[in-house]
């Protein structure tokens, strides 16, 4: 017999409810936050072909699914609960189920996150999944709080994400440990979720790195409404891509995307609190600029020279 739709969600994404009231399989699930928390949600839709490449084990698919939309409780130093899942899935391939799954299960027990619920079609390969947090009122990190004078810092690495894409569309090589190494931070990206927690009262904004670092901090400056002086050779990056040319090393740490890491701000006198947040969480940050009055961006090197921001960020309908 072949496996059918209530089959399925019962196989592949049914557990015992945790912390939610009800879980899967009822009309609604029912989830309360701690009391006096505010609720943080966001949802992320991920399609084959653009988020995904048809090529990527189902585990990792799994993981990166989960990833992208923890990522953003992370940057808003929300603490995960519980999350849903829709799924349009072409057929029903259980190797690819059962991959599939065992990623996303692993990432959510890490982070203590249910699956409380989802929705399952027949379509197009394509992942939804909303995500619902708990952060304490007030205490949310947002992209409009950057100030005058502040500190930028971004935390681990960015640009490895780009380079693995690169490669895969042959316009860089690299040896086969180097692609193994950048290919893990394409498909399995690790959201900072201990960071965000832990710059709760430290930092005055934060944002994920989805798209391009220099595309993300625009976002922060427009809302903050202030500009920003960014030292484009401090941007952390690995020694594989530290190891390529110079102009390829500046589009995948500036305008490379999938980084995942988090990108925000502090005010100087609040530099030693960075740098106990980053020890507790287990990360580097790297000090990359600081913000200014003056709105636009501003570029320069390591010597100090202006260097041209011609880097564009990722846009869906502008290719
Ligand atoms: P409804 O008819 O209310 O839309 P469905 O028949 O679509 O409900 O789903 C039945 C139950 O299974 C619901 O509780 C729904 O939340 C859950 N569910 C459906 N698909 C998934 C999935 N991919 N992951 C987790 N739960 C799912
Ligand atoms: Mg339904």
């Amino acid at each position: 017999m072949a496996l059918g739709e209530f089959d399925l969600i019962a196989r592949y994404f049914t557990r015992e409810p945790r912390r939610a009231a009800v879980g899967v399989g009822d009309d609604c699930a029912l989830l309360a936050p701690s009391p006096g928390m505010q609720l943080a949600t966001s949802v992320d839709m991920l399609v084959e072909g653009r988020h995904f490449l048809p090529t990527a084990p189902p585990e990792r698919i799994g993981h990166k699914a989960l990833a992208v939309n923890l990522s953003d409780l992370a940057a808003c130093g929300a603490k995960p609960l519980a999350f849903t899942l829709a799924l349009a899935l072409p057929r029903i391939d259980e190797a690819f189920l059962a991959g599939f799954s065992r990623g996303l299960f692993a990432l959510a027990d890490e982070h203590g996150c249910e699956l409380i619920g989802g929705d399952t079609t027949q379509g197009p390969l394509n992942i939804c999944i909303g995500v619902f947090g708990e952060v304490p009122p007030g205490e949310a990190l947002l992209r409009g709080g950057a100030r005058p004078g502040d500190d930028l810092y971004v935390s681990g690495t960015v640009g490895d994400a780009r380079l693995a894409l690169e490669v895969f569309r042959g316009s860089v090589a690299v040896g086969a440990d180097a692609f193994e190494q950048v290919r893990r931070a394409m498909e399995v990206p690790q959201p900072r979720v201990a960071l965000g927690l832990a710059l709760r009262g430290v930092a005055t904004s934060a944002i994920d790195v989805s798209d391009g670092l220099l595309g993300d901090l625009s976002h922060v400056l427009r809302r903050s409404r202030v500009g920003a002086t960014v030292q484009v050779d401090a941007v952390p990056r690995s020694a594989v891509l530290a190891g390529q040319a110079p102009a390829m090393q500046r589009v995948c740490t500036l305008a490379g995307g999938d980084d995942y890491e988090l990108l925000f701000t502090a005010p100087p006198e609040r530099a030693s609190a960075v740098a106990d947040a980053a020890r507790r969480s287990g990360l580097a940050v790297a000090r990359i600029g600081r913000i200014e009055a003056d709105s636009g961006l501003r570029l320069i090197d390591a010597a100090g020279q202006a260097v041209d921001n011609d880097f564009g960020s990722f846009d869906h309908f502008r290719l």
